[in-house]
């Protein structure tokens, strides 16, 4: 599924595509040299692929530097040449406020929702909006502080008097404050701080000239009087929410408690529309700033004419993220129409995108990929048994051979060896077959399988 439900900026990065972290997890950014955005041989988990890696971290440094919005960019190559490796680098190394949605478009068939509304919350989930708040802070010194032993369940009733430069200010704390204060022992005649928004207190340091009278008289001593104020200070806190965050929140019928069912349901375009009014004045008026991030489209084949057409729209708006795209598809046809195109694009949408290549491995390439692989998956692999996984891998696909890798590792473990041997991944190649030689079993035994209509028709039986 999409992870369109509701998470802030930063979590949303931890619980993205939990199907995909497996197998990119040896991704850990796209090992480029800062400086000149070369990429090395190997590094942070990719291999090779230099050209589409070199592309991506330009594409990269400009979405850091919010030079770029509303761009679209295809990753065109065959099968596990690394489109989505690629992406998963790119995500690695956004800044943490910076959204990276990742969306499979057959996802969107399947939900819930209309296409161009589910398209519409993953452009929105890839906008953030950074907000400064300014929550105060008054430090202080603690003049007094109560404790009502009479409240019960093992917590505390108490107030915290607290003297700051221009006024004496009184907090009623409530229970849980109490707790940790005692437990913090804060006592009067320390110097404290109090955020407001959040009640949190932070124990700066003790007043020197009665310290020595406070300690002895505990956190419950009543009525001890302070000598002297502090400052009061102004705190500027940043938080980065998506613009899809704000309109779950603002919508009537889902109210926030969208946020935990990840429910999100339609979401009406008024309510976006005055959202959208809403983040520009935040805008004019300083209290924010936009923060275009990156939608990945996997698959995009699989999307019909009129989420091409929806796209191609959402492209043209102020809030647009940087759209990046991945086909492993020939020329084939447009979903939706009966035209075939290069990657299943319509040509004017086509034109107006960038296209990144990415080409077949060559064996070393594939050989250190499945030796970063085994080694994430904490598997070791004898010498033999990595030169026979890379020849499988150049003729059935760096995929099948990476899982090889996993159920070779299971095969030797029965055997009560933690070293995986030619004839483990032998025996693992002969149980599992790669597409090349399910399509052959196919054609052998295509009678033995019911068919469309559900008839079984028996081989040699008319
Ligand atoms: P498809 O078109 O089938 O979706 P893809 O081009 O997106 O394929 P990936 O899924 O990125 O291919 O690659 C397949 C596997 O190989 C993944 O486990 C991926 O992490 C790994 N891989 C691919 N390219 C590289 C690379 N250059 N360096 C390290 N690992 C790679």
């Amino acid at each position: 599924m999409a992870n369109l439900g509701i998470t802030t900026v930063g979590e949303a990065k931890e619980i993205r595509g939990m199907n995909l972290i497996a197998a990119h997890s040896h991704i850990r950014g796209l090992g480029i040299d800062a400086e000149t955005l070369e990429p090395r041989a190997a590094s942070q988990g990719l291999v090779g692929q230099a050209r589409a890696r070199k592309a991506a971290a330009i594409i990269l440094k400009m979405v850091q530097e919010g030079k770029i919005a509303g761009r679209a960019v295809l990753m065109a190559g065959p099968p596990s040449t690394g489109k989505t490796a690629i992406a998963m680098a790119m995500a690695q190394s956004l800044g943490p406020d910076v959204p990276f949605t990742m969306l499979s478009s057959s996802e969107i068939f399947s939900l819930d929702m209309s296409k161009t509304e589910a398209l519409t919350q993953a452009f929105r989930q890839s906008i953030g909006v950074r907000i400064k708040e300014e929550s105060e802070v008054i430090e202080g010194e603690v003049v007094e502080i109560q404790i009502d032993r009479s409240v019960t369940g093992g917590h505390k009733q108490g107030k915290l008097t607290m003297k700051t430069t221009d006024m004496e200010t009184m907090y009623d704390l409530g229970t849980k404050m109490i707790d940790g204060l005692t437990k913090e022992k804060v006592m009067a005649g320390d110097i404290i701080s109090i955020d407001k928004s959040s009640g949190k207190i932070t124990k700066l340091g003790r007043s020197f000239t009665r310290s020595r009278d406070y300690d002895a008289m505990g956190p419950d001593t009543k009525f001890v009087q302070c000598p002297e104020g502090e400052i009061q200070t102004r705190k500027e806190s940043v938080h980065t929410v998506s613009l899809h965050e704000i309109d779950v929140i603002n919508s009537r019928t889902q109210g926030f408690l969208a946020l935990f069912s990840g429910d999100t349901g339609e979401i009406r375009s008024e309510v976006r529309d005055q959202i959208n009014i809403k983040v520009g004045e935040w805008k004019e008026e300083g209290k924010a700033e936009i923060v275009p991030g990156v939608l990945f489209i996997d698959e995009v084949h699989m999307l019909d004419i009129e989420c091409f057409s929806y796209i191609n729209r959402a492209l043209e708006s102020e809030l647009s993220p940087i759209v990046i795209m991945a086909s492993n598809r020939g020329n084939t046809r447009i979903r939706g129409t009966n035209y075939r195109s290069p990657h299943g694009l319509p040509l004017d949408f086509l034109d107006r995108v960038v296209i990144m290549p990415t080409y077949p491995y060559g064996p070393e390439e594939i050989k250190e990929i499945l030796a970063i692989r085994a080694q994430e998956e904490e598997i070791t692999l004898s010498p033999d048994a990595l030169a026979l996984l890379t020849k499988i891998g150049q003729e059935t696909g760096l995929r099948y051979s990476s899982h090889l890798i996993t159920t070779a590792s299971l095969i030797a473990a029965k055997r009560k060896s933690s070293l995986v041997e030619v004839g483990d991944v032998q025996r693992s190649y002969k149980l599992f077959f790669d597409q090349g030689r399910s399509s052959q079993y196919l054609q052998e035994y295509e009678k033995k399988f019911i068919s469309e209509e559900g008839n079984v028709t028996f081989a040699g039986g008319d």
